[in-house]
């Protein structure tokens, strides 16, 4: 199955966080890393008191299940330190989110794919464009649909990852 992975960062060397969990997809055994997007610079999407993010997207293949997808990013996210805090969107030296799985649409507490956030959010669209441009979302359309009904969007290239093919 091939899924699409966003990747954020706003703590502790962001750029390399986000370098590194690619890296770390690229070498987790039950998954192959297929696609990397260039790294984003973005604007915190909750509080504003907190650095801005450093973006990325992944496109991966995989025979793992969503739910055991998840718990593998999870895993990542606990090698990176990540401290869950109580406050929503609030900073995180890495966030890994599945965007989509295939063309599965699903709805549980634990796991919504496609990403519920991914229509309004720039610094996942932009970067899944860079990848695949003719994306069809399940259930919400065209990437290119997505991205003309953006507002105006403030999202910077910063550099192409270290790794990755
Ligand atoms: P957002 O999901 O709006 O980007 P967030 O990434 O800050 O917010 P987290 O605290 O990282 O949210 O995750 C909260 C929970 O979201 C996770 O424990 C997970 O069970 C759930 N979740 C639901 N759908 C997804 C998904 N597609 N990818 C990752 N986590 C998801
Ligand atoms: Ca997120
Ligand atoms: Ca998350």
């Amino acid at each position: 199955m091939q899924a699409y992975i966003g990747l954020g960062s706003n703590q502790q060397d962001p750029e390399k966080q986000v370098s590194r969990a690619l890296l770390a997809l690229h070498e987790m055994q039950d998954m192959d890393l297929l696609k990397s997007s260039s790294l984003y610079e973005s604007r915190p999407m909750g509080p504003p008191d907190q650095p801005n993010f450093v973006n990325a997207v992944a496109k991966i293949s995989t025979e793992l299940y969503p739910v055991e997808l998840l718990a593998a990013l999870q895993f990542v996210e606990q090698q990176h330190r990540r401290v869950r805090s109580m406050q929503r969107w609030g900073p995180r030296t890495l966030d890994l989110d599945i965007l989509l799985y295939g063309d599965l649409e699903m709805s549980t507490e634990e796991l919504r794919i496609p990403h519920p956030g991914i229509s309004k959010r720039e610094f996942v669209l932009i970067p899944l464009q860079e990848i695949e441009g003719n994306l069809i979302i399940p259930g919400q359309g065209s990437l290119h649909e997505l991205i003309e009904r953006l507002p105006q969007y403030q999202l910077t290239k910063i550099a192409t990852p270290d790794v990755g093919p």
